[in-house]
Order: C-alpha cells, then structure tokens, then sequence
C-alpha cells in the first residue's frame, strides 16, 4: 500500500514565520526587536487565542498593548519574523478574561473555529499555542522543584538554582496515527472511543513510549486496540496537535490477521469499513444519524481519504 496523493495542506502546518533561532540567544537582541514598529503579540488566555469580534480573524496586539497586560501576563515569548515584523506569543495568567476595552476582541478556543480560519493564521495560532502551553506547564524545574526563568526569547526555561541549572526546551510528545489495511485491500480499520462526539469513527492512535520505535509504537497500539497485527507500517505525513503538545505522526501499515480482539477498551467498537461504506459516513457537524468521519482538519481524515481514492 502505498498513499501517493500527498498534496494537501495539513492543518496547523506550514507555519509562515523565520523561526530567526540565530537570534533568540542573545538577549539584547530579543529585547531590540520588542520595540520594533511591526512586533506583534498573540496573546493565549486560559487555553484560548484572541479573535475579532466578526470571529474569522486572529487578532494580534501592538507590543504596547501587550504591555498594558504584562502585569497579569508571561514573557514575550519570540516566534519569529514574517519579513522585517517580529512576532512574539504572550501567556496572560488572569484568572478573569481580560477586560473587553483593552482588547477589542474575543478570546475563544482555537480548533472548534478552525474550518473558517485562514491556514496561514492557524499555523501561527497553533505555534503560539504549543509555546504557551509549554511555559505554562514549566514554570517549576522537573528536577527541583525551583522556579525557572524564560531564555532564548522563550525557548529555554532555566532553573533558578544555580547548583541545579537544569535546562528544558520546548517539547512535543510523540504521538502515532495509523490508517491499517485489511489483507484484501478493500477495507480500512476505524474504531471509535465513547468519549468521541456521538457517531464519529477513526484511524488507531496512541503516544510513543520510551525505549520504542515508531513503526513498534503503531504495531503496539494497533495490536492493544484491535489484536490486529500489522505489517508494511510505512510513514506518510505529521501534523502539530498543540492540543496540549503532540506531534501526530501519521502511518499506514497492512494487517496480516483481521479478528478483533483487543487487550484493552480503549475502544467501544472496531470495524473494517469498505471504500464504498465510507460514502455513507457522514461530516462531523451534520445532523444525519450514523457513523461520521474525523474532520477535514486532522490527519486522520487524510489518512482515511487519502486510502479512500486509492485505487
Ligand atoms: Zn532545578
């Protein structure tokens, strides 16, 4: 099996900034850039990105209006340039939404609103997401218990005890998507979980774990799920989850067995599911009753459709 059709853009991908790392170590040379006339500052409120009120649009702040709300708020954290304008993410650690008047904006989730979303402000949401999660989550050193400070314009967190000085960098969890084969070529494996929205079926997932390869990862997981056992896992395409902070990494592979009979319950039902079956399954969002597809913003939708146009 081998997926060819590979021209889509996957959602949260394609991020259109210099990332610049030259100039994240030197701090004065972070600092010169907050004064730049073009910075901008996307702010992340309680998991939530700030959007016009018409609510299409992501909403970026002057570094002066950032400022104004530096009191309740994290470092500049510096995503990169996109031309001469530097762009920075911004936690804001209020426990109430920031006052509507200094905004003039609304702060809403990310992926529920993404299908209206231009690509390019998705990408850029998602990274600074991914950054603001990531310093949130690593206010304290792991090895210590010490504060940490922001450096690298906010790509290192250093402890603050010198005789520890443990250093932690941005991280991504690996996480493996896996579109599996029947052994007659005609059908696909999809599965849901209860705690999916009402009707919606997938591809196997699940985190790699230390001390494993990736292509054991999908085997594992498949084999956990399912009791199906695979072959020909091949890697296809991955896509940043910030969701917290995955990494999906998205496969194919062949079953060489096609009784279920999985060692956990993961999964409330387990099915092979034919090309022409798949006509049947309908959008998330739609109120037709029946099995739904992932949608079109995930890698496992691209995996099921990618399969679906193979001939
Ligand atoms: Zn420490």
């Amino acid at each position: 099996m081998s997926i060819t059709n590979s021209s889509w853009r996957l959602t949260y991908t394609g991020v259109a900034l210099d990332r610049a790392a030259a100039v994240r170590p030197v701090q004065a040379d972070v600092e010169a850039l907050h004064d730049h006339a073009l910075a901008r500052v996307l702010p992340v409120w309680n998991g939530n990105h700030l959007f016009e009120h018409d609510g299409v649009e992501a909403k970026a702040l002057t570094v002066a209006d950032a400022i104004s709300l530096r009191a309740a708020s994290g470092d500049l954290i510096f995503l990169g340039l996109s031309g001469d304008a530097p762009w920075f993410a911004l936690a804001i650690h209020t426990e109430e939404e920031p006052a509507d008047v200094q905004l003039s904006g609304v702060f809403e989730p990310l992926h529920p609103r993404v299908g209206r979303l231009d690509a390019d402000q998705a990408a850029m949401l998602a990274y600074a997401r991914g950054m603001v999660l990531w310093h949130a989550n690593h206010l304290h050193c792991g090895r210590c218990g010490a504060p940490t400070e922001s450096q690298d314009g906010g790509h290192i967190r250093t402890c603050t005890d010198e005789a520890c000085g443990y250093r932690a960098f941005p991280r991504t969890d690996a996480a493996v998507i896996t579109l599996v084969e029947h052994p007659d070529g005609e059908h696909c494996l999809l599965g849901r979980q209860s705690r999916w929205p009402d009707g919606m079926y997938s591809v196997v997932a699940g985190f790699v774990e230390p001390g494993e390869s990736l292509e054991e990862c999908v085997a594992r997981e498949v084999k956990e799920e399912t009791g199906i056992i695979v072959t020909d896992v091949r890697y296809q395409a991955s896509q940043p989850w910030p969701f917290p902070s995955s990494l999906m990494l998205g496969f194919t592979a062949k079953a060489s067995t096609t009784g279920f009979k999985p060692d956990d319950d993961e999964l409330d039902d387990i099915r092979w599911v034919s090309r022409e079956a798949l006509d049947s399954y309908s959008e998330m969002g739609d109120d037709k009753p029946g099995p739904k597809l992932p949608n079109r913003h995930s890698i496992a939708r691209m995996l099921i459709d990618n399969w679906r146009a193979e001939l």
